[in-house]
């Protein structure tokens, strides 16, 4: 999607500052971290929300889960513990219209979230 600044990132008009990519997945260090570690793991396919995910996006969700297994581990915080967050519109804070999962990590997280 041409106006999609997550798009922009896969096509490469705007560079990541990529920390993993496989054929289906791209992850990129968040620009405004809100922890030592704030990475965003997004399918490449343009995707706007979870309520627009079908039975087919179930893989692709799956390896994206994955893959923030894998980032974790290759940052060292797999051991120590990590969140990943979705959000999904207004009420959530969803800001970006591409599905992107958060993966925090490098401090005490709480609970419930704000
Ligand atoms: P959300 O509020 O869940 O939609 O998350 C969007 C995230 O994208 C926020 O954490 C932003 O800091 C992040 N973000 C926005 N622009 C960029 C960018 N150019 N590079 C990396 N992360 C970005
Ligand atoms: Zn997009």
């Amino acid at each position: 999607m041409s106006d999609c600044l997550f798009c922009k990132m896969v096509s490469g008009e705007i560079p990541p500052d990529k920390v993993y990519e496989d054929d289906e997945v791209l992850a990129f260090r968040d620009i405004n971290p809100q922890a030592p570690l704030h990475v965003l793991v997004i399918p490449k396919e343009h995707i706007a929300t979870l309520n627009d995910l079908d039975n087919a996006h179930r893989p692709l969700v799956g390896r994206m889960v994955q893959a923030a297994a894998k980032i974790a581990a290759q940052e060292g915080v797999d051991a120590s513990g990590y969140r990943t967050v979705l959000n999904c519109n207004a009420d959530a804070g969803q800001s970006v219209f591409h599905i992107h999962l958060h993966l925090l990590a490098g401090r005490q997280m709480h609970w419930p979230p704000g």
